[in-house]
């Protein structure tokens, strides 16, 4: 099977070129080809040489991978279905807004941290996406051109492959890759704490941590993680972490009805998070099968919402979007696919 071009770092590049016989310059022609050019096929390199594109043709391909399916929310909101390397799937959402178009992107093939609210849980997991997988679900969509953020919330934890996850940010943000700011993209993870590290000093790019409930016992029954990451141990690296001026910290809080919604919860998150500038983005739940979880009503989450702006924490509500298509960001739904080509993946 020949490699893929599309996902390789500029120093990967520069292996191939050497492999090949090429000059060095090549690799830095290939990447302007095929991260900063709307080509999509080696032919097109056209200020390579013949020889160089048909040494390139014999051993690589570009390696763009088309979406296999699409659904277009009433709202504007788009998923996408992305076949990958090992026959799966994985899903992308695309997110306009008023000035930004915002792209979720997947990082892995399912999920193995079995968060008790999410249906990426229940699918298991499936395996690893590579660089250029994860890169591809933000040039291979339709919306490309006008994609301005770009968030890791979709299926999989982030920091579950985190080199792959490295190298896509270092795709994303390189002068001779995508050139996007490191501002206008945000990782987000339950809190595994040495990923998370080494995250936070490899990269420039913003971090949210899935919080969901300030009490250990809580959590833990939300997110098996919490046994070997406590969030109080997280929260404390975050508070030793020099994020400097212009890199933010924020922590998702999906809202559930009798259980993490109460003038208690309130109390605890101004403790466990004092000292640090962050936001809070409340999150609405939107039930799925097999769990006994409900969303919190309207009215408890904006008093929620407003008790935490009370004592100085920064708190929004997040829209939900694409619900009709089950796309709403950091809920990825795995719901069935009906009628996809092959009709050998299941989502659920
Ligand atoms: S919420 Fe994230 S980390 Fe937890 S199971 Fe789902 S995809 Fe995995």
């Amino acid at each position: 099977m020949k490699g893929r071009l599309f996902g390789k770092t500029i120093e990967e590049l520069r292996e191939v070129v050497l492999e090949l016989g090429l000059p060095g310059f090549t690799a830095t022609q290939i990447a302007d080809w095929l991260y900063h050019k709307s080509a999509s096929s080696i032919g097109e390199m056209t200020n390579l040489s013949k020889k160089a594109r048909e040494l390139l043709e014999t051993n690589y391909e570009f390696g763009l991978i088309s979406y296999t399916k699409v659904q277009a929310s009433a709202d504007g909101t788009k998923k996408y279905l992305f076949p990958t390397a090992q026959g799966k799937f994985i899903e992308t959402a695309m997110i306009p807004e008023d000035s930004r178009v915002t792209v979720c992107v997947s990082s892995q093939v399912g999920c193995k941290m079995g968060c008790l609210f999410c249906m990426t849980a229940k699918q298991g997991f499936q395996g690893q996406l590579t660089a250029g997988e994860i890169v591809n679900q933000i040039r291979s969509i339709d919306e490309a051109a006008e994609v301005s953020n770009i968030v890791y919330m979709g299926m999989g934890e982030p920091f579950d492959n985190l080199p792959e996850v490295l190298k896509s940010l270092e795709i994303l943000t390189s002068e001779w890759g995508f050139a996007k700011s490191p501002r206008r993209i945000t990782v987000s993870s339950i809190g595994i704490i040495p990923g998370m590290l080494t995250f936070l000093d490899k990269s420039e790019a913003h971090l949210a941590i899935s919080l969901h409930t300030p009490f250990d016992e809580e959590r833990q029954k939300l997110m098996p993680v919490q046994v070997a990451y406590p969030i109080k141990d997280v929260i404390k690296e975050i508070k030793s972490w020099d994020f400097g001026r212009q890199r933010r910290v924020s922590f998702e809080y999906i809202m559930f009805g009798g259980l993490n919604d109460t003038p208690r919860h309130v109390r605890e998150l101004g403790r466990l998070l004092s000292g640090i500038k962050c936001r809070i983005n409340l999150i609405r739940f939107h039930p799925i099968p097999g769990t006994p979880l409900k969303s919190s009503d309207e009215k408890s989450i904006q008093v929620f919402k407003d008790s935490l702006n009370e004592k100085g924490i920064l708190t929004t509500v997040r829209a939900s979007r694409g619900q009709d298509i089950y796309a709403a960001c950091g809920l990825l739904s795995t719901k069935t696919l009906e009628g996809n080509e092959n009709g050998s993946n299941r989502f659920n």
